[in-house]
């Protein structure tokens, strides 16, 4: 009564949701989208900062001074004058697969209307470094990956045939799953021979049974994961490079935000509206069926159909206590993926030309599982793997001419030290500082000698940034682990046993990242449309 109504509302702007709403709205539906933050796309964003600069502020350009340093501008430094300054970070995510020309991304962003206004950079320099070697490529992709592996381990070339062979087999066979008919239903063990036999298989598993040397299976696992060979699903690892790392990564021109930026815009062309700063806090439920959500700030919005692209137990918390029970039952069976740490920073520094390309994938411990075992006491080790990208070598005109933006990114336990000392502002700044002085030293001693003489600016993101920006409980970074029990059908559908409740995002099928968050909402989308008749 006096409330606004809608066909759909769609809570939180990952891409799970973004997808689900331009789709619905695409098909003429009245479609909300509701999103705390002030920016959409949950961990798919960009920003920008203002940064320092050395004659206005030698306190925060000092190398000692990095706590202060990641303090932004407006509470303790010296805003620089915009000529000089002005960075665009992106929060989180690195590349993108699938966005060639027929690729699963390509096709969503086609059928939304956004594909043309996204200009994607082709990520071919990659360097990964391991304890006693290095894989360099001039040009990317995973097939010019395995070339380099074979001839690195030409003794190993049986073996890593073998795992190709396996990968395309799966791949061909998940392509296949997506496009079921009646007599693919009836002769499955025929035609998914290898979803039936991989099923259980965790990646190690693969690994010690086709390779000797352990060089190449530490080059085969560095995957956008944070679980180790022995908790990783094969099938996965198989899914995720025949569909999306086989054909090359990429990188949007301005920065990941203009993903969500687009998809934004399309929702908007169709009609749906989006209301920023507007948190949800309740699901309204009558006579078991959907009726709306009221927000934080007290408003009523009405439809028959709510998305939820946010965490499920979350999602939980804001439905009537008897409908609670399911969600909160299956969220004991789950895990989540670990977190991550985040330091974004700004040089003045020329990194062209450099020895290091866009993206550099950094791993000191020759152990694979060691690693994994110090997360789970809440430890990282003393050089922890990282991630280092310096997205101004593809894009330049994301920090002003003649300077760099590098972002490091390093799985963490949400547990370190007594969860990075939440409960203390001063001395979680005194974590988040002395972690943060630990990645530039070895970014300095290994890559960039007088990198913290020539810091622009320097900020961290921590678990706990992460799991306050988007909800990420835990600041999981790829919601759940893809381990053999939580991946494809095993994750939660999008249906939930709430009529007119749908999920969406990197807790659901698919799969996490970009691509996989985004199919989710496609896979939302269709779910409704089917239940609507449209
Ligand atoms: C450090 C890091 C690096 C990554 N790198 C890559 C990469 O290189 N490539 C890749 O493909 N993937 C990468 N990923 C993973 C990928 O970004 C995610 O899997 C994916 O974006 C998750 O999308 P989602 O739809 O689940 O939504 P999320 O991104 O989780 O967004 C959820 C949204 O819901 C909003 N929300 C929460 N609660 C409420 C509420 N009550 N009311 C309203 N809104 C709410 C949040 O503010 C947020 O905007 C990375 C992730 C991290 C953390």
């Amino acid at each position: 009564m006096g409330h606004k109504s809608y066909d759909a509302i769609v809570i939180g702007s990952g891409m799970g949701g973004l997808t689900a709403g331009a789709l619905l709205a695409k098909k003429g539906l009245r479609v909300l989208l509701i999103e705390k933050e002030k920016q959409v796309g949950g961990y798919v964003v960009s920003f920008k900062r203002e940064g320092f600069t050395p004659l206005e502020n030698p306190a925060i350009y000092g190398k000692d001074n990095i706590s202060e340093a990641s303090i932004p501008y407006r509470k303790g430094g010296v805003k620089a004058p915009s000529f000089l300054t002005g960075f665009t970070f992106d929060g989180t995510g690195v590349f993108v697969g699938g966005c060639q020309e027929g690729g699963e991304f390509y096709q969503i962003l086609k059928e939304i209307g956004v594909y043309e206004e996204i200009e994607f950079i082709p990520i071919h320099h990659i360097r990964n470094i391991y304890p006693g070697f290095e894989i360099h490529l001039q040009e990317g992709g995973f097939s010019s990956y395995t070339e380099a592996l074979l001839s690195l381990f030409p003794e190993e070339e049986k073996g890593l045939r073998t795992y190709l062979s396996l990968i395309k087999r799966i791949g061909d066979e998940v392509r296949s799953y997506s496009d079921m008919t009646l007599p693919k239903r009836i002769f499955f063990p025929f035609y998914f021979k290898n979803l039936i036999r991989f099923h259980r298989t965790h990646h190690k598993t693969i690994l010690d049974s086709l390779f000797r040397g352990g060089e190449i299976k530490m080059a085969l696992h560095s995957l956008p994961v944070t679980e180790p060979p022995s908790k990783l699903s094969f099938l996965f690892v198989a899914t995720l490079i025949s569909k999306a790392l086989m054909e090359g990564t990429f990188y949007p021109k301005g920065g990941m935000g203009r993903i969500s930026e687009a998809m934004a815009n399309s929702l908007l062309r169709f009609d749906g509206e989006i209301r920023l700063k507007t948190e949800a806090d309740q699901i309204l439920i009558k006579d078991g069926k959907i009726e709306g959500i009221l927000t934080r700030d007290g408003k009523i919005f009405q439809a028959p159909v709510v998305i939820s692209n946010i965490n499920p137990n979350l999602l939980a918390g804001m439905l009537p206590h008897e409908y609670q029970k399911p969600f909160v039952k299956r969220r004991r069976r789950f895990g989540y993926s670990l977190s991550c740490f985040i330091l974004y920073i700004a040089t003045d520094l020329d990194l062209k030309g450099g020895n290091l390309p866009y993206f550099t994938y950094l791993r000191s411990l020759s152990d694979l599982e060691e690693e994994d075992r110090m997360f789970r006491r809440g430890e990282v080790p003393k050089n922890p793997t990282m991630i280092i990208s310096i997205p101004t070598l593809l894009d330049p005109s994301l920090a002003p001419t003649g300077q760099h933006l590098l972002k490091v990114l390093v799985t963490v336990p949400y547990h370190y030290r007594g969860g990075w000392g939440k409960e203390n502002p001063e001395k979680y700044h005194q974590i988040k500082g002395e972690f943060s002085q630990r990645v530039l030293q070895q970014l300095e001693s290994k890559f960039i000698p007088g990198l913290r003489d020539h810091l622009l600016f320097c900020e961290a993101a921590t678990p706990l940034t992460l799991e306050r920006y988007t909800g990420n409980e835990l600041g999981a970074t790829y919601g759940l682990a893809s381990t053999p029990q939580q991946i494809g059908n095993l994750r939660p559908s999008h249906r939930t046993p709430i009529p007119g409740l749908f999920q969406a995002g990197h807790y659901t099928r698919p799969s996490h990242g970009i691509v996989g968050a985004s199919l989710s909402g496609l896979f939302a989308a269709r779910a409704i449309l089917r239940q609507l008749r449209l």
